[in-house]
């Protein structure tokens, strides 16, 4: 039976909804969510398809995220790690960055991707970031991550090999316009941490959020067509009314009075059955080839087994752009670009499934980790979540929803 009256309206349930909840149920506050979907999870949710698991989008955690570790059982989620390392590729050119981190492998100074200088620019950037604290980096002035490693120095082959579709891969975008902030932040992350999956896929991070809720409410197949004062204005034409709303999620469809400014990145990932592994590798593999249809892919089955069935391998393939061809031109595509460099078993993948991701990552040139929690209410009784109001990732998401909760309490 649900309650006729609730202290708090949350319209989203993707984690800065979900960890919102959580904070208000601290406060022994009644929480609902509503959303459109039928599940909870938002972006990070996984499909169970023919045996495979099948993220939306290539997604992964990165184990030292400060907030995510506050509100996440890591233990229980099962995380499998990539390996540190990447497959740099062009054509049929192919070499491996190993050894150590990904950033700071010391094979870099002997390998095609960068030089020696590069190798201890990277080592120099490590330091100053290991003592750099998470509130500073985003203290620092904010330049284009382009600049950013432009202006330290970094090789035009570091640049175009190994920086360019690594970081197209996280931020979605290979012009590198992202905040330099948001590359040092990730960076740091990923030197601190380990870059992981859950076993059972993605969506166990909302799922394990979710179950741990105690009181809270959902409504799921509930769109939210508008907000007017208090009142909610669901499609379909029920309404319901709070004193307390938050739109974890981009609020401009719903709140009409606000200026749409939430500019976003796309992406789309196509997913392929395998026989063999042709990487045999849990490593990314990054196609720096410029203007390819194909940034990254990953046997993702390598990094977790639970992600296919047993003696089959899961192929997930990144790309730079929505493809405006037909599946079969696109899978046609998506071989031609990796054959060359990873051979014929290439040419025998299956198509599985596609995700094409039109508001993937909001886009990040102006970044924030933290802004006062009063910022977060626009009106009375209005308040904002979801990664767009700090920065894209799984972390500024959550922090956004304890933000956006703390100022609902402080009203109370
Ligand atoms: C392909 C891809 C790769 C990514 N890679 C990473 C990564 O590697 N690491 C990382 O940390 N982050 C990554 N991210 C980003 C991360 O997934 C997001 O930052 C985070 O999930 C955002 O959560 P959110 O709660 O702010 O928004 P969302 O997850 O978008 O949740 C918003 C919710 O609101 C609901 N909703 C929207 N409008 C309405 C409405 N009108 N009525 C009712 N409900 C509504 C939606 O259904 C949704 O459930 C990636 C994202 C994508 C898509």
């Amino acid at each position: 039976m649900m309650k006729s009256s609730y202290d708090v309206i949350i319209i989203g349930a993707g984690v800065a909804g979900l960890t919102a909840a959580k904070h208000l149920e601290d406060y022994n506050l009644d929480v609902l969510i509503l959303d459109r979907s039928d599940r909870a999870g938002g972006r990070v949710k996984t499909d169970e398809f023919q045996g495979y698991r099948l993220d939306h989008g290539f997604q992964v955690f990165l184990t030292a995220y400060p907030e995510a570790s506050k509100y996440l059982d890591y233990e229980a989620l099962d995380f499998q790690s990539f390996k540190p390392g990447a497959v740099c590729f062009e054509n049929e050119r192919s070499f491996t960055v190993k050894q150590g981190n990904i950033l700071t492998s010391m094979r870099m100074a002997f390998s095609p991707v960068g030089s020696l200088m590069d190798k201890i620019r990277l080592g120099n950037l490590r330091s100053e970031l290991r003592e750099t604290s998470v509130n500073d980096i985003f203290e620092k002035p904010q330049l284009t991550t382009r600049s950013y490693l432009e202006q330290r120095g970094f090789s035009k082959k570091m640049m175009s090999r190994f920086f360019t579709p690594f970081l197209g891969g996280i931020f979605l975008e290979n012009k590198l316009d992202t905040s330099s902030r948001m590359f040092d932040f990730v960076f740091k992350m990923m030197d601190e941490g380990e870059t992981v999956i859950p076993k059972k896929g993605m969506e166990e991070i909302p799922r394990q959020m979710k179950n741990s809720l105690n009181r809270t409410e959902f409504r799921f197949h509930t769109e939210v067509e508008n907000i007017n004062g208090q009142t909610v204005y669901l499609k379909g034409g029920e309404t319901l009314s709070c004193q307390r709303i938050i739109v974890a999620t981009d609020p401009t469809p719903i709140v009409p009075q606000l200026e749409p400014r939430i500019q976003w990145e796309d992406t789309a990932t196509y997913y392929f059955e395998a026989e063999e592994s042709v990487l045999k590798s849990n490593i990314i593999a990054l196609n720096y080839k410029s203007g390819s249809l194909v940034n990254n892919f990953t046997v993702i089955s390598d990094t977790s087994g639970e992600y296919a069935p047993r003696k089959k391998h899961l192929v997930s393939v990144s790309l730079n752009r929505i493809p405006e061809k037909s599946v079969e031109e696109v899978c046609h595509d998506i071989k031609n670009e990796l054959s060359p460099a990873f051979g014929i078993g290439v040419d025998g993948w299956k198509f599985l499934r596609n995700y094409h991701i039109p508001k993937a990552l909001p886009q990040t040139v102006e970044t924030h980790y933290e802004i006062p929690f009063t910022e977060t209410r626009i009106r009375e009784g209005l308040y904002l979540a979801g990664d767009h109001m700090l920065n894209a990732s799984i972390n500024g998401a959550m922090k956004s929803g304890i933000l956006a909760a703390k100022a609902v309490v402080l009203d109370i």
